[in-house]
């Protein structure tokens, strides 16, 4: 599908949110066109050069319906954008037309002490500012919360900070969502539990994300520290210990072999480049229980400093801190069996030794600690890597491929018959996000 500038309506969308919110020059639209998949040297050439027609950016949820039911009539292709803070390209159209930017849509629709509504737009880290004072927060962020949006997270991250103790977006962790059909006129369509799974991590492609329904659960004093530990194995063995001690209240634990904590510039100050740690987020009631447990097991208990935030470090800040070390660096994500936990980690030193340096984050599925990692790979060269990801696999290390931009690729997607059977009832024309879901790429490259 290419696009045909002539075709996009430009004075209807000027007409409708106003000749402010609609941006048509190339240099200005650059700024919008930028997220972090230089992460991947794949994905950095695949978006050297992002078309766009148009960028709009509605302020109310009926302009939005607006925009969404312009694209459909006409079938512009049309790509949602939160912060563009996504590491695969999810917010980069492939195939020109409308992007939106929905940051504009930034309200708290409603908030007790059980839910919070938000619309798409709104930055994670103000909805759970509100949230906590009325004493509640939410389960489950991504480290970018300060700058992430509502709906940027559904359907382009998977967990994060509170993911130890509440699980990933798959776990119950979003409660209800209003959908947009691409269609003329688009209907809304309310996502339960049921069909959640066709919007979470699917880059847009199944429909506009209007408001979400969070659940919140009583907010904690957090208390933030790092444990440093001489061996990685026993850093590996206090993460486990404390990721599964159901008495320490904890919203991180994040485990990091060394030489990766030096990396850390504005903290490096408390490593040494033989340590290794496990940063944490605890309840400060817990405290004393976590520092009885890290002294227990061999570990050096250090209270983080007050700025910067622990949570600029773990998750995918981890991989950023290194590519600022070293550029040459690459990643990947990776799922270890729990019951072979220290065993597979053990297997990739041994094969590969500083050439994959473990990073681990925590999330809890109901019958088990799932640990993910997300190492760093200090070699990137193709070869190196495919030799990477074949060894995990033939280990039973389930790899996560983050050097794609196309849905089913990337590991996340449970079921894509059940996501294409209702695309086909949200997106009949295949106008959203055009070129993210495989089988529609393959089509679209064709007939291009
Ligand atoms: C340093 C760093 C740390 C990170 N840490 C985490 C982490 O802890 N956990 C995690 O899960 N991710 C993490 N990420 C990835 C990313 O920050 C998160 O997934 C974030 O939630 C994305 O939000 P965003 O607003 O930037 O979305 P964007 O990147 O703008 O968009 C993400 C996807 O959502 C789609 N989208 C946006 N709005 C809508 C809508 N209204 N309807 C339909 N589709 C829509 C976009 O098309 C795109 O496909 C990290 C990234 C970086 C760079």
């Amino acid at each position: 599908m290419s696009v045909d500038s002539a075709a996009v309506p430009i004075p209807e969308l000027v007409a409708l949110v106003g000749a402010e919110h609609v941006i048509q020059e190339r240099a200005e639209q650059i700024r919008f066109l930028r997220d972090f998949s230089w992460y991947s040297p794949l994905l950095t050439t695949t978006f050297a050069d992002v078309p766009v027609d148009v960028i709009v950016r509605p302020g109310t949820m009926d302009e939005l319906t607006a925009v969404v039911r312009i694209a459909a009539r006409d079938r512009i292709p049309l790509t949602v954008r939160g912060a563009g803070t996504g590491n695969y390209g999810q917010s980069l159209p492939l195939h020109g037309g409308i992007l939106v930017d929905i940051r504009r849509l930034n309200r708290i629709v409603d908030l007790t002490d059980e839910t919070i509504t938000v619309e798409p737009g709104i930055i994670l880290g103000d909805a759970e500012e509100a949230a906590r004072r009325r004493g509640r927060e939410f389960r489950i962020v991504p480290s970018t919360y300060r700058r992430a949006t509502a709906a940027g997270f559904v359907a382009g991250g998977s967990g994060g900070l509170g993911s130890v103790t509440y699980g990933s977006l798959w776990e119950n962790n979003v409660t209800s969502a209003e959908l947009l059909t691409a269609e003329d006129p688009p209907r809304t369509v309310t996502v339960g539990a049921d069909d959640m799974e066709n919007i979470l991590h699917t880059y847009g492609v199944a429909g506009v994300i209007g408001r979400l329904t969070f659940p919140l659960v009583p907010s904690h004093r957090w208390y933030q520290a790092v444990v440093k530990f001489a061996t990685f194995p026993a850093a590996a063995e206090f993460a486990w210990a404390i990721g599964n001690d159901a008495a320490i209240a904890k919203r991180l634990v994040s485990l990091q072999q060394a030489p990766i904590p030096t990396y850390f510039e504005s903290v490096d100050h408390l490593f040494t480049a033989d340590e290794s740690a496990v940063l944490l987020m605890v309840d400060d009631a817990d405290r004393d229980a976590a520092i009885t447990l890290a002294q227990g097991m061999g570990g050096t208990f250090v209270p983080w400093p007050e700025k910067p935030d622990i949570t600029q470090f773990p998750f995918s800040h981890t991989i950023l801190w290194a590519k600022h070390h070293d550029p040459t660096t690459t990643w990947l994500q990776c799922d270890f069996q729990a019951a072979r936990f220290f065993e597979q980690l053990q297997l990739v030193t041994d094969r590969f030794g500083d050439g994959f340096l473990h990073h681990v984050e925590f999330s809890r599925a109901p019958d088990e600690l799932r640990p993910h990692g997300i190492p760093v790979l200090t070699r990137s060269e193709p070869a190196f890597v495919d030799e990477v990801i074949d060894f995990c696999n033939a280990n039973g290390i389930r790899v996560k491929n983050p050097h794609t931009y196309v849905v089913e690729e990337g590991g996340h997607l449970r079921d894509l018959e059940k996501l294409l059977a209702f695309k086909r009832q949200t997106d009949p024309h295949g106008i959203l996000n055009p070129g993210k879901v495989a089988t529609q790429f393959y089509a679209l490259q064709r007939g291009r």
